[in-house]
């Protein structure tokens, strides 16, 4: 039975509730009136404390994902851009991946890391080849990674997985720092998830892959990731084992994208309901070609416009969630979605273990590669098309050092501080880039777009503050500022 509140992964994500879900929407999806109702509740409104959203329930949301209507759709489209303007502005946050280890254990069908895949060779990254693949990163000018990792108790445990957030946070030469360390990797006990949180890692993240028990039970044959409820219920592990941050994603392709987005929607809400806090980021990647995988036998692949809706749709049902788009895709389909709601990419990425260091940007290792990379700008590109078209880059990494994660991220949403404080966070880490690390053009362009973005940051006083620290950095050679 459907239960939001329940512990078992089969009763708050709930097959039954799910069909019911979408036989509704089926009913439902050319119910304008309802539709309109649903797009005035999901509306930003202002309240005595700032601006709020009111979110979607999954079944609500999944009305507006089935609804083909073109003048609809566009109300959809403008209500994400709408949502992700008033939380999350015109910010966006930068990551990379660093792939730790590809030996695995698993036999996911999708992902080439599979225990019977011969065609790679596997690797595992020594402390000393961390410390050259983070200083490659911090050379581009990342200060934010996700470290990612096949599951093999033998060749990676946890203590290697601590051992190696270590070296990536005490590797710090000029003025680099990687500041924030974003772990993927497998559902684990509530002890490790306690070790994870003492070493000081950021979000914990976790794809589902599917939500449907019986394909999971299939894409995962066998090996621990075969286990469709430990799997599941890991969010619920994690945060009992203190880490407040934790993030969602589906992979796109597997099964049926209505059903994954009932079961992704269903799993944010039980993650509110049980621990009061919401995921803090949901992840949209789709199976993607690589060694020994080819996307096309999976059934279910999505093209670029319902990648879009379901995008608009998740930023409208769970406004203050942010939300991850990788490498995977195209410079072209990241521009059409940026403004509909996500609010994180990566850059410059290398899937490979080992890709970074001692590769010049055009070079890049196929031999241990995840997944093909289609996007393979440097960081300086995507650095400079972002402010093209608009956006801030940011490599901000202060919430969660300030003690901002979980409900009190959450809450500063909601109040409207993030003007006061994401805004010029976000100008003083861009800075902190074209100081250190941009090309000529790049720089130009941001110290532009600088001057004309702290104008938008409503409060005098932190204006002033942050025009003093962006001084001190451009000039005193000061970095690591925050509000
Ligand atoms: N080993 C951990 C796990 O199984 O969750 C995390 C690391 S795994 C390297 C990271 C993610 O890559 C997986 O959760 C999966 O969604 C994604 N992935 C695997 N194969 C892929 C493919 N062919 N295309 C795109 N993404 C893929």
């Amino acid at each position: 039975m459907y239960d939001v509140k329940s512990l078992k992964a089969e009763e708050f994500i709930n097959h039954e509730e799910i069909l019911e879900t979408l036989d509704y929407t089926e009913k439902n999806k050319d119910n304008r009136e309802l539709i309109e109702k649903i797009l005035e509740k999901a509306a930003p409104k202002k309240t005595g404390r700032g601006v709020e959203c009111a979110g979607l329930s999954h079944r609500e949301a999944s009305v507006l994902l089935a609804c083909e209507d073109p003048e609809i759709k566009e109300k959809i489209f403008d209500l994400a851009k709408r949502i992700k303007e008033a939380f999350y502005g015109n910010r966006i946050v930068m990551f990379a991946p660093l792939y730790l280890s590809n030996y695995c254990v698993n036999q996911c069908v999708y992902c080439p890391y599979h225990l019977k895949n011969k065609e790679i060779p596997r690797r595992k990254l020594t402390q000393e080849e961390i410390r050259k693949e983070v200083i490659a990163l911090q050379d581009m000018g990342h200060k934010r990674l996700a470290i990612e990792c096949g599951e093999d108790p033998v060749n990676n445990p946890i203590e290697y997985v601590l051992e190696c957030i270590h070296t990536i946070y005490s590797s710090k030469p000029k003025n680099g720092a990687i500041r924030r360390v974003t772990v993927n990797i497998a559902a684990t006990t509530v002890e490790n998830f306690r070790k994870l949180k003492e070493a000081e890692i950021g979000t914990y993240i976790l794809f589902q892959e599917t939500y449907h028990k019986e394909s999971y039970e299939k894409l995962h044959p066998a090996g621990p990731k075969h286990d469709y409820a430990y799997h599941t219920e890991a969010m619920d592990r994690a945060m009992e084992g203190g880490i407040d941050d934790v993030g969602l994603g589906v992979l796109f392709g597997l099964e049926m994208y209505r059903y994954e987005f009932a079961g992704l929607l269903m799993h944010a809400e039980h993650l509110e309901a049980v621990h009061g806090v919401g995921p803090h980021t949901i992840s949209i990647p789709r199976v993607k070609k690589a060694s020994d995988i080819d996307p096309s036998v999976f059934d279910n692949g999505i093209d670029d416009d319902t990648f879009a809706k379901i995008i608009a749709c998740i930023r409208i049902a769970v406004p203050y969630t942010g939300m991850i788009i990788s490498t995977r895709e195209s410079e072209e389909c990241r521009e059409k979605v940026l403004e509909l709601g996500i609010s994180q990419i990566s850059g410059a990425s290398r899937t490979s273990v080992g890709g970074y260091a001692g590769y010049s940007p055009e070079e890049r290792p196929h031999d241990t590669e995840q997944f093909d990379v289609s996007d393979q700008r440097s960081l300086d590109e995507v650095v400079k098309w972002l402010m093209d078209a608009g956006h801030i880059p940011s490599f901000c990494t202060a919430c969660y050092r300030a003690g901002r994660t979980g409900d009190r991220f959450m809450a500063l949403c909601k109040v409207g501080q993030i003007q006061n404080c994401c805004h010029p966070n976000a100008l003083m880490t861009l800075q902190e880039y074209l100081t250190d690390y941009a090309s000529p053009e790049t720089k130009k362009i941001g110290e532009a777009l600088i001057a004309k973005e702290i104008e938008n940051v409503p409060n005098e006083k932190t204006k002033q503050t942050a025009l003093k620290y962006l001084q001190e950095i451009r000039e005193g050679g000061k970095r690591d500022f925050r509000f």
